[in-house]
This record gives C-alpha cells, sequence and structure tokens, in this order.
C-alpha cells in the first residue's frame, strides 16, 4: 500500500470513519487513506487492532489517528469528531460502519439487545450525520454501511439486525435531501455474506449462505471497501440517496 499512487484523488481530505478497527471497517480506513485521506477511525472494545490500522496506514506515508468512542454514546461520537477536526482542520468524509448482530429467537430476544442494536446500527448515523455536516466541506460525503438483510432476510432470528439496516434505507433517503444543496451526497453500501469476525466465512453457518449466491463465494473486505472509495471519490458526485448492494446476488 502507497499513497503516492495515481489513485490518491482524496489528497487533502479527511475522512471519519465510525468503527474502523476490524473487518469491514479497518479496510475501509486502510483504502481510504491508500487514496490519500488522512484518516480518523474509531473503536470501542478493539484498541490494539485501531493501533494496527493507524500503524499501517502510517507506515505506508499516510497520516491516522485512532479514537476510543462508543458508537451508543452520543456524547462520544460528537465529542470524536470534535477531536478529529481539531486535529486535521477539515472534515470531507463520514463512513458509518459500526455495527453489531445480535441473533436470538423472538421468544429470547433481549430488549437490551434491541435498544442496543438499534443504538450502534441507527441512532449513531443520525448522530455522527449530525455532528459532522457543521464541519464537512460542501461536496462532502457521507457513506453508511447497511446490509443485503434490508431486502432479504433468510433466516430467524435475525428481525431486530434487518430491521435496523432497513432504517438506514429511509434515513439515507430522507437525508439525501437534508444535504443535497451542498452537493454533499450520502449513500447506503450493502454489502452481502463478507468474511470478517462477525460472520467468518468457516463458521457452520456459511455453507448455507454461500447456497445462496449466483457468486457461490464470501465477499472480501477489500471489495467493500474500494466500492466505498469509488462513493468518496469526485466521480461519485451524482449518486445520493442510494442504497447500493454488493452481495454476490445474496438479494437477487
Ligand atoms: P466486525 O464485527 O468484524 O467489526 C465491527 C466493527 O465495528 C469493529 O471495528 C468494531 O470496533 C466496531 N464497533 C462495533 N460496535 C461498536 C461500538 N459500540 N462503538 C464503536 N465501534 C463499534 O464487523 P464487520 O466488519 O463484519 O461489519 C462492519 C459493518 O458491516 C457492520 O455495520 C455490519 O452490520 C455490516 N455488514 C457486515 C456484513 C458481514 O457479512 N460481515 C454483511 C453486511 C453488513 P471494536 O471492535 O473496537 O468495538
Amino acid at each position: 500500500m502507497s499513497v503516492h499512487s495515481e489513485n490518491a484523488v482524496l489528497t487533502h481530505q479527511v475522512a471519519f470513519i465510525q468503527g474502523g478497527s476490524r473487518g469491514i471497517g479497518a479496510a475501509i480506513a486502510k483504502r481510504l487513506a491508500k487514496n490519500g485521506a488522512i484518516v480518523a477511525l474509531t473503536y470501542n472494545s478493539s484498541p490494539d487492532h485501531a493501533n494496527k490500522v493507524v500503524k499501517e496506514i502510517e507506515v505506508a506515508g499516510g497520516r491516522a489517528l485512532a479514537i476510543r468512542a462508543d458508537s451508543a454514546d452520543a456524547e462520544a461520537i460528537k465529542d470524536a469528531i470534535q477531536l478529529t477536526v481539531k486535529t486535521f482542520n477539515r472534515l470531507d468524509i463520514l463512513v458509518n460502519n459500526a455495527g453489531v448482530l445480535a441473533i436470538a429467537p423472538l421468544a429470547d430476544f433481549s430488549l437490551e439487545d434491541f435498544d442496543r442494536t438499534l443504538a450502534i446500527n441507527v441512532r449513531s448515523v443520525f448522530v455522527a450525520a449530525q455532528e459532522a455536516v457543521k464541519y464537512m466541506t460542501d461536496g462532502g460525503r457521507i457513506i453508511n454501511i447497511g446490509s443485503t438483510n434490508a431486502e432479504r432476510m433468510p433466516f430467524a432470528g435475525g428481525g431486530p439486525y434487518a430491521m435496523s439496516k432497513s432504517a438506514l434505507v429511509g434515513l439515507t433517503k430522507g437525508l439525501a435531501r437534508d444535504l443535497g444543496p451542498r452537493g454533499i451526497t450520502i449513500n447506503n453500501v450493502q454489502p452481502g455474506p463478507v468474511d470478517t469476525d462477525m460472520n467468518p466465512a468457516n463458521s457452520d453457518f456459511a455453507d448455507s449462505l454461500r447456497a445462496m449466491m449466483p457468486i457461490g463465494r464470501y465477499g472480501k473486505d477489500e471489495e467493500i471497501a474500494g466500492f466505498v472509495a469509488y462513493l468518496a471519490s469526485p466521480e461519485a458526485a451524482y449518486i445520493t440517496g442510494a442504497s447500493l448492494t454488493i452481495d454476490g446476488g445474496f438479494a437477487a
């Protein structure tokens, strides 16, 4: 990875990634840095992973900052965005990646898990967008990480997760109307099964998911990151309010 490549279309831009320590968020952080952006990333429980992402970006010649901020805590999100702006003097790109997946039969699903799912998967997106646009340059980018489960939920026990990702579809449409006059785009990327700690490709469950996809394999975090990088680029200025599925045909 080198930031001094011809792909460095995000040079001088600052990106804030909510949940960038592991999995898809870490891949997005590294990819945006590779494209020239300065990256601030939050983590909650994985400081070592977050610091490793920062190190990798720095070794490649980029700049990055890891900030502890629980996405269930609105004040922590706002403080992290303010620290990013204070440190790097601007904000151009917000990626809302932090997410949790709780699965349990309806009878056993706790209200605590229900509320935490909504707080991290939905409310944090609203809070971060509201705070970020105070500082964001006109023409900026907001990219949410939803899920193909907003379109297809083929197993029991995942209703609240599917609901949380469906909520992002509507939130993204509505906020596009708020932000369009400033040329700020907001889009919702909906991955299918991607090999991460949340959804390992070697789990017992994985074969059943592979069987549902025309492209019968798990996605790679780099594939999602590449799509996010495109949405963050100047080329994508005319895409907004969209939910864009990248799922190997899972929902087809
Ligand atoms: P992982 O569980 O591998 O990573 C989750 C990331 O979110 C970590 O960086 C974690 O940070 C962060 N995070 C979780 N909770 C919080 C919190 N309370 N505050 C701050 N950060 C938090 O998940 P994935 O990479 O697989 O998922 C990333 C996103 O993609 C999620 O929104 C998920 O719903 C979505 N997605 C994933 C799919 C998949 O198959 N993997 C498919 C479709 C969508 P830390 O460890 O530091 O707490």
